[in-house]
């Protein structure tokens, strides 16, 4: 059984959870926004935790925590995912530099960040994966407003109604 830590989504609501990536899968938790895609295998939904528009977590349904591990189905079926969330992200709200990141030492179950870039981030944080923490830290202290609420709202709408 997972170590339950406190863990505070995008509203401001907290909980005790073990691994993120099953409280959204078992309905434990729900993703802010809800899924905006999903696969037979992976699911995509806004960061639970971060209040960057466009920040998409694409997470595996099975409890895995790296590639490898990955049944053929899983691979192909991932693959095209990754590449119609990216085309999405820019086609729907012109998103048109992303970075990928997943991390496999995490305490919650594969996922993959679609990490948006931003002008407002490169003139605050600069460029490259080291201003990612900040960046994810300065969102996390000073975007939960309702007007930037608003527009990860609208960024989730954009994208379920192009897929
Ligand atoms: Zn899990």
């Amino acid at each position: 059984m997972d170590q339950k830590r406190e863990i505070e989504d995008i509203k401001g609501n907290k909980k005790q959870l073990g691994c993120l990536g099953c409280a959204i899968q078992n309905g434990e938790v729900e993703s802010p926004g809800g899924s905006i895609a999903s696969t037979k295998y992976f699911d995509a939904h806004q960061d639970y935790e971060i209040p960057i528009p466009g920040f998409v977590i694409l997470a595996s349904k099975r409890h895995l925590q790296s590639i490898d591990e990955f049944i053929e189905e899983e691979r192909l079926d991932f693959i095209e995912f990754l590449c119609r969330l990216r085309k999405t992200m820019r086609q729907a709200f012109d998103v048109q530099v992303i970075y990928l990141i997943q991390e496999e030492d995490t305490s919650h179950h594969f996922h993959v960040w679609i990490f948006p870039r931003y002008d407002w981030m490169v003139e605050k944080f600069g460029k490259k994966i080291q201003s990612v923490r900040p960046i994810m830290e300065y969102a996390r202290e000073n975007m939960k407003t309702s007007e930037n609420l608003k527009k990860v709202d609208e960024a989730m709408e954009k994208m379920k109604t192009y897929f």
